[in-house]
């Protein structure tokens, strides 16, 4: 069992039922160019999980036969997998929005200098980490010389026609805390971005979106190595509001791990705790076709109160 989740076990946190799956998510694997100290996939360079291309056809069969409206790529760095421009492209075929949870970085690798032209020939939406806006931040989050890269990556997209007034390729920051604090207001906080992204550096970005972070995977076992584990939840639990409870973002999502199984939602997945569905302990995607979910209860824990907390926090940021 994760360490974390044995700590998160025993919950009062409010039961949740899946509403109608509007968003599939799926993780490609753990195979990232960069090792972030936050990363809740404990993603890095030397991790060898990554979706086959069987389980890519899988997730394209179920596209096929269900509602779903949006496409959440995340990893690791997606990128990275073999099967990732595939599974854009038949997407993109299905009138499928697209969004790729992008680090950047990845723009800048030899391998991947025609990624961009890629993403935006397809009107993929971008959703990049930018933990903060000042280089010191940055690059103690996520390593030496990330926020330069960062700028760089971002001012190529800016090129592109990403995150420019009245262009139809999206493109939107992620924020979340360095530590273990609550993200502060959204909408100021994007004001911050956006004033000195542009006079520092000429670029312009559609949204922030602020983050909690979770007590799960690496940052849980931070916060347990640094005996701040409880004082977290406990922050998280009494920052609680019952407004952010009918938008958490499993009621309309479902998450897909690297091999195919299916999750209430990414921090689940992360959790090992699959969607309970029927009576077998895991369910594939391929069992899934032109299945119904409404209805079907979510599996909630401690680690809940996350989504919950403050403002609220969800992959598309704050709830209210
Ligand atoms: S870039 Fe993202 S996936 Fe990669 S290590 Fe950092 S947080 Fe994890
Ligand atoms: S952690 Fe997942 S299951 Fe729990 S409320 Fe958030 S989205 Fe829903």
């Amino acid at each position: 069992m994760h360490a974390t989740l044995e700590l998160l076990e025993v919950t009062d946190f409010p039961p949740l039922q899946h509403a109608r799956v509007e968003t599939l998510q799926i993780n490609l694997g753990y195979r990232c160019n960069q090792q972030c100290v936050h990363c809740h996939v404990n993603a890095g360079p030397r991790r060898k999980e990554s979706m086959s291309h069987e389980t890519a056809r899988d997730i394209i069969d179920y596209l096929q036969q269900s509602d779903i409206k949006t496409l959440d790529i995340t990893g690791g760095a997606p990128e990275m997998n073999p099967h990732f421009r595939e599974l854009v492209l038949a997407a993109k075929k299905m009138d499928i929005h697209v969004i790729d949870r992008c680090n950047l970085t990845i723009l800048e690798e030899p391998d991947q200098t025609d990624l961009a032209k890629f993403l935006a020939a397809n009107e993929v939406e971008i959703t990049a980490s930018l933990p903060c806006y000042l280089a010191e931040n940055v690059d103690k989050q996520r390593g030496n010389g990330v926020f330069e890269t960062s700028i760089r990556a971002l001012k190529n997209l800016n090129a592109l026609g990403y995150g420019q007034k009245n262009s139809e390729l999206l493109l939107n920051l992620v924020f979340n805390p360095q530590g273990p604090v609550l993200p502060p207001p959204q909408d100021s906080l994007e004001k911050a971005y956006k004033e000195h992204l542009w006079e520092t550096h000429q670029i312009v970005f559609d949204q922030l979106y602020t983050i909690t972070n979770m007590p799960i995977q690496r940052f849980g076992s931070m916060l347990i190595s640094k005996g701040q584990f409880d004082s977290y939840l406990a922050l998280l639990r009494n920052a609680y509001h019952e407004q952010n409870l009918a938008n958490v973002m499993c009621l309309n999502l479902i998450s897909i791990d690297w091999q195919g199984y299916v999750y209430d939602c990414d921090f689940n997945q992360m959790l090992d705790l699959p969607l309970r569905y029927g009576s077998q302990p895991r369910t594939h995607i391929s069992q899934l076709k032109g299945k119904n979910l409404a209805g079907l209860p979510v599996v909630t824990k401690d680690h809940c109160y996350g989504c919950t907390a403050g403002q609220g926090s969800s992959c598309g940021g704050a709830l209210n």
